[in-house]
């Protein structure tokens, strides 16, 4: 079998083609300016040849979730001038290490990571752009399913934190929709999260919402990030 390159180049261009769309019409909708709305296209458990590609049709930014695999890609990818984001649950034991090639780390939770990311950013002489990450599922349900995030009671004192860290730039919000459910109120909920956070530093404007399931939600509920997976790239093994 010859290399399929071309007919791979081929889906993901279709695909990213089919998912700009998607967003334009979500902003056309919302009454929006599609500029305002970031394309993440999160790369887990693809190769770095669909990096390649993704770069060759425009694609900045690009989402990890496991700091081993985000590492060896971000290294592999040094010739190409991408945007690396950090969505995944992070252990604070990595944390400075992520800092070292990481843009922007999304899932910020607990105050504990913001020590570490920040002895980090400084280690490596970077300034990295980090999100509070949400916890909007719903109470009492199944917890400790490690999808991380902080409870939204929580999430003032620790963007406070991230404010007066050293090498971190607070910029917003972050979430993952609860499964098994219509996402909207969620997006919405952390819509109003993100405004009080602006409050605190109007500097965190960002919003990260919508997945390949819901970016039409998220971009309805004032997202200016969306972070999509396998209506780019397709099926992932299933791991997670
Ligand atoms: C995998 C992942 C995505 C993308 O999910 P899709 O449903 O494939 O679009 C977005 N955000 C986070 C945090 C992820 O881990």
């Amino acid at each position: 079998m010859s290399a399929p390159d071309s007919d791979r180049a081929r889906v993901v261009r279709e695909n990213l083609d089919r998912v700009r769309r998607r967003i334009t019409d979500a902003c056309a909708e919302a009454g929006r300016d599609p500029e305002e709305v970031t394309l993440i296209v999160v790369t887990k458990f693809f190769p770095v040849s669909d990096l390649r590609i993704l770069a060759d049709l425009g694609v900045r930014h690009i989402g990890e979730n496991r700091h081993q695999e985000a590492v060896e890609k971000a290294d592999q990818t040094r010739d190409l001038d991408l945007t690396w984001h950090f969505v995944g649950n992070l252990q604070s034991n990595k944390a400075a290490a992520v800092a070292a090639y990481a843009d922007v780390v999304e899932s910020v939770d607990r105050p504990k990571l913001v020590g570490a990311l920040s002895r980090g950013a400084h280690e490596h002489d970077r300034v990295v752009d980090c999100l509070v990450q949400v916890n909007l599922d719903p109470p009492a349900g199944v917890s400790g399913t490690g999808r991380g995030g902080a409870d939204p009671a929580d999430v003032l004192p620790l963007a406070e934190r991230l404010t007066q860290a050293g090498g971190l730039r607070l910029r917003g919000v972050m979430t993952v929709a609860p499964p098994d459910q219509d996402p909207a109120p969620a997006f919405r909920r952390l819509a109003e999260i993100a405004r009080a956070v602006r409050e605190l530093d109007p500097g965190a404007t960002w919003i990260s919402a919508g997945m390949s399931a819901d970016l039409e939600a998220a971009v309805k509920a004032s997202a200016t990030h969306v972070r999509i997976g396998s209506a780019v790239l397709g099926r992932r093994a299933q791991i997670k």
